[in-house]
């Protein structure tokens, strides 16, 4: 349920509702717009007397939200969330990039794409060390030692690093990551999520193969009710009857999930295409949709890569792509004003 406030509420009527709603065990979400104050009301609200509500000197209305995700839901949460992650700020307008290799294999390799990106204008360098890989005998990633190549890489161009978890055990090995990926396999990982709702770190949680937007929010909502509200939504591609490319770039999730929720939404064209010349199609097109971020698998030699070669980009591909989002952008703001 949501309650939405008149203008300018009197503050002391406002503490007597929200003190009211406690008391009957409702937990309260609060968004202040510009000209609008919206409470989402978390818990069982099915017995609270709707029409004392209503007639409040401050509630201008009352609404009851449908769908099972309360706080990833924009009616929640009207306005846009911004997650900023050292100098980056992800959501609420413009394109951030998030890009690098699909795994990390030496410190010579994460340094020397960590610098191409970061000159090529990336926001995040991004980096798997737990490496979830179909095959039992395929490269498994550097585990906690590639998470500190990862650190180190970043620290050196300054770029905040993103990087998977892909089990609560070795959340310990996350204290200098900036953001945790919860991966497409993962997704409906329950206890992984519950636990990430403890952390402050921004989760970066892709779209399970197979998953409806609801499923997606719902694991975000898994993380939010612990605590952590930082969530950026990814799409990555998903399962359908196409065998020509890896998998399927469903392009509505930006405007599906934007609608529904108020967290960012990133694109991975990388998974979702396999292939690296099909990425900046695929790029350009999450843009002008108007996704807020995009991750990128960038590779300093993508043929002998150790995962994920065919679908990586070169630096200077990368570069040149870095450039044309750049650009699309600068026309997309103009066209807005
Ligand atoms: C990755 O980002 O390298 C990865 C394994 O992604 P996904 O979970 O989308 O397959
Ligand atoms: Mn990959």
């Amino acid at each position: 349920m949501i309650v939405i406030l008149k203008e300018n509420p009197d503050r002391r009527q406002l503490e007597f509702l929200t003190g009211w709603l406690q008391k009957q065990q409702i937990g309260i979400h609060i968004s202040e717009g510009a000209h609008q104050t919206v409470l989402g009301l978390v818990g069982d609200a099915t017995r609270l007397d709707i029409d004392m509500l209503k007639q409040m000197e401050i509630v201008e209305d009352v609404k009851r939200v449908q769908e099972p995700f309360k706080k990833a839901n924009r009616k929640f949460h009207p306005l846009d969330t911004v997650i900023q992650v050292g100098s980056a700020r992800i959501g609420g307008g413009g394109v951030s990039i998030i890009a690098g290799p699909c795994s990390v294999e030496s410190p010579e390799q994460i340094a020397l794409v960590a610098r191409g990106i970061k000159d090529a204008g990336a926001d995040l360098l991004r980096g798997g060390a737990f490496k979830p890989r179909s095959s039992p005998y395929s490269f498994q990633g550097l585990r906690g030692e590639g998470i500190k190549m990862l650190v180190a890489a970043g620290r050196e161009v300054g770029l905040p690093i993103v990087t998977e978890i892909m089990d609560l055990s070795n959340l310990d090995l996350f204290a200098e990551v900036d953001v945790i990926q919860v991966g497409a396999r993962n997704m409906q990982n329950f206890e992984l999520l519950k636990e990430l709702g403890h952390s402050r770190k921004p989760i970066l949680l892709k779209r399970g193969l197979a998953n409806t937007y609801e499923e997606l929010l719902m694991s975000a909502e898994y993380i939010m009710v612990s605590g952590n509200e930082n969530i950026l939504l990814c799409e990555r591609g998903i399962r359908t009857f196409e065998t020509y490319t890896r998998n399927t770039l469903d392009i509505t999730a930006v405007p599906a999930l934007q609608t529904l929720s108020h967290l960012p939404i990133v694109i991975d064209p990388s998974h979702a295409a396999g292939k690296a010349s099909f990425v900046p199609a695929l790029t350009m097109a999450a843009v002008a949709a108007g996704a807020d971020a995009l991750m990128i698998e960038v590779h300093n030699d993508p043929p002998h890569a150790l995962s994920d070669g065919a679908q990586s980009l070169t630096i200077p591909a990368f570069a040149k792509l870095a450039n044309q989002i750049r650009q699309l952008e600068s026309t997309l703001v103009e066209e807005k004003n």
